[in-house]
Parts: structure tokens; C-alpha cells; sequence
């Protein structure tokens, strides 16, 4: 007997207001890719060092030494940058156009529906809280 399936429809895709890119990229690539993202008007970036292995398991990737670690995890930078829908795309473009070098181990974005963004300072909610000062939709708006 068939398990009981969730309805696939072709023009069913989940929503969301806002999103987080999440992108996987080499360490020393990221500044870059910061300094084009607040040329942008993005003005909300989190940064983590983090260690990980693809599809190649580390071991193609060139890389200096202290890069590559013993147990093959590679060192990479996860930046998450929250923004509204209509912004995931330019972000996105930005990223590859600035940490792409055609190479393994360029990384990967990840795109993650984000259900609300809370500013602890104030207690604003969803677009209030999402919104920066002189953020991209400012600038935007403005022109
Ligand atoms: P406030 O107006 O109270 O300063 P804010 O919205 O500017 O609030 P911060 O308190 O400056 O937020 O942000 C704290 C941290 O949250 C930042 O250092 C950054 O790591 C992270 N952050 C803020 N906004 C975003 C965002 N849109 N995407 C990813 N990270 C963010
Ligand atoms: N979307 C926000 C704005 O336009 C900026 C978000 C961000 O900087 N991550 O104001």
C-alpha cells in the first residue's frame, strides 16, 4: 500500500516575507563580499567562522595550510543576512559576483524562509523590525 503523500502542486510554493541568505564561503573572500553587500544598503550581516567538508570531502580544494585541517573539515566563513523578499535576489547576485573564483570550494547559499524578525531594543515587529536605517529599502525608495 502507498504511504500517504503530501499534494504536490506546480504552482504551490511556500512564502514567506522575509528570508535569510545563508552563505557557505572561502574566509578570504568575505570581506569583500561585505563591503559590496553595504554598498548595497545592507546594513545587518552575522558572521561565524566555521569548519566543513563537500562534495569533494576537502581534499581536491586547494588551500594553504592553515586552512586544511587534519580531519579533512575546511575553514569557511557562514554569513546570514536577513532581508525582505524583493532583496534576496540582488543579495544573492552579490555574493556570487564577489566570492565566486570558479575553483572547488567556492561554496553555497542556502535560502531559509524567515517567519518574523523581533528588534529587541524596541520590541518592533516583521517589517519595522526588518528595516534599517539607511538600508537598502531607504536608499531605494529614495531614488
Ligand atoms: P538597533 O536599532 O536597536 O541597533 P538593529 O536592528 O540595528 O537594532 P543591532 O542590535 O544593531 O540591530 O544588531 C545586532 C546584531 O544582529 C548585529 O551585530 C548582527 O549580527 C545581527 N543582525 C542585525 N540585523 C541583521 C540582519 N538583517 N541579518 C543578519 N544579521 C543581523
Ligand atoms: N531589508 C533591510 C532594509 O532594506 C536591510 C536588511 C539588512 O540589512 N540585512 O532596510
Amino acid at each position: 500500500t502507498p504511504i500517504f503523500r503530501a499534494q504536490i502542486t506546480p504552482d504551490y510554493v511556500p512564502d514567506s516575507k522575509f528570508y535569510k541568505v545563508e552563505a557557505i564561503l572561502r574566509p578570504w573572500r568575505v570581506s569583500q563580499v561585505s563591503s559590496a553587500l553595504v554598498k548595497m544598503g545592507i546594513r545587518g550581516v552575522t558572521v561565524s567562522d566555521v569548519r566543513g567538508f563537500g562534495a569533494q570531502g576537502g581534499s581536491k580544494e586547494r588551500h594553504g595550510g592553515s586552512e586544511f585541517s587534519e580531519d579533512n573539515f575546511v575553514a569557511k566563513v557562514k554569513m546570514e543576512i536577513v532581508v525582505s523578499k524583493d532583496q534576496v535576489e540582488a543579495v544573492i547576485d552579490k555574493i556570487i559576483e564577489e566570492a565566486r573564483t570558479g575553483e572547488i570550494g567556492d561554496g553555497k547559499i542556502f535560502l531559509v524562509p524567515v517567519s518574523d524578525v523581533i528588534r529587541v531594543r524596541t520590541g518592533e515587529r516583521g517589517e519595522k523590525a526588518e528595516r534599517m536605517s539607511g538600508g537598502r529599502s531607504e536608499i531605494s525608495t529614495a531614488l
